[in-house]
């Protein structure tokens, strides 16, 4: 596995392999690397002839600047994990080659973003929409993996690139849990041994509330799943509702014919935990 740091190198190296095998693929990590990003690397390896990852914790999608301090660093051993799982280029940029100091454009994506965590992380989207746009110009991606732990990324990720007209297909990656069924986030290296122990009841909460979806009021359903989980020690819940997959507009009945799912962002020992399923 080659290692690249500046954009400079990166993109002389790419050309090479554009030459020879154009259908370049794009797995986007801030580090910290578990068995669902290498899950994403997996399935992207099977589709493309270069498999390039990016290692980079981007500032400017952080909207609280504790969690971007606390966000773990492991580089020695993500560089490991990454090698052993097949992929050709890491570009681990610094912040400074990335955001030079007279960097001043923004990048939006509007409606998508007023739900879920655009309401309670603001300008944490644009920093998403930002970096991704970046990262294509730089990498030219055919292909480009996200996962679905991440589903309003995912869906905001697919409106930017079609609406800016990226020559990249996305695709996605199923949610990868522990064994206990929490869903696997770099997050999760900073949880107490109480709080980890704690922390599977999100999934099980989600399974519990798509069981009884049919046959049961949605709005008392969630208000007794809430209280269930602050009962059982967490903290704020951001939001706990069902959305239409699509368009992420929250559905108050609910109805099979629309693609939708639960969604969950939820406070444990300080740390924000999201979590998603499909109904
Ligand atoms: P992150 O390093 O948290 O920015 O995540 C990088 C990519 O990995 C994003 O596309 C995430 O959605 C994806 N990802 C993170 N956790 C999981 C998981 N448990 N299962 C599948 N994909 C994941």
């Amino acid at each position: 596995m080659k290692i690249f740091h500046d954009i400079k190198s990166i993109r002389a190296e790419l050309k090479k392999h554009q030459n020879i095998a154009p259908n370049i693929g794009l797995v986007p990590t801030m580090g910290a690397i578990h068995d669902g990003h290498l899950s994403l690397v997996k399935q992207i390896k099977q589709q493309c002839s270069t498999t390039v990852a990016t290692i980079f914790v981007n500032q400017k999608q952080f909207n609280n600047p504790e969690d971007y301090q606390n966000y773990p660093n492991t580089l020695a051993v993500d560089i490991e994990k990454l090698k052993n799982s097949g992929v050709d280029i890491l570009f681990n940029p610094s912040a400074d080659e990335i955001y030079n100091p007279n960097f001043a454009t923004t990048v939006g994506v509007n409606k998508l973003t007023d739900q879920l965590c655009g309401k309670t992380r603001p300008g944490h989207f644009d920093g998403v929409a930002l970096i991704i746009t970046k990262l294509f110009n730089i990498i030219k991606p055919a292909t480009a993996i996200f996962g679905e732990k991440d589903f309003q990324q995912l869906q905001i990720i697919k409106k930017l690139t079609s609406d800016l007209n990226f020559d990249t297909k996305i695709i996605s990656g199923k949610i990868i849990r522990e064994d206990d069924g929490l869903a696997m986030s770099s997050r999760n290296l900073r949880l107490s041994k109480k709080a980890r122990e704690i922390a599977p009841q999100i999934y099980q909460t989600l399974l519990k509330i798509r069981k009884q979806i049919s046959h049961s009021n949605l709005e008392a359903i969630l208000l007794s799943a809430s209280q269930e989980l602050s009962k059982a020690g967490f903290g704020v819940i951001d939001y706990l509702q069902i959305c239409d997959e699509e368009n992420l507009q929250p559905i108050n009945f609910f109805n099979n014919q629309i693609k939708s799912r639960i969604f969950i962002a939820i406070y444990l020992d300080k740390i924000r935990l999201i979590d998603n399923l499909k109904i």
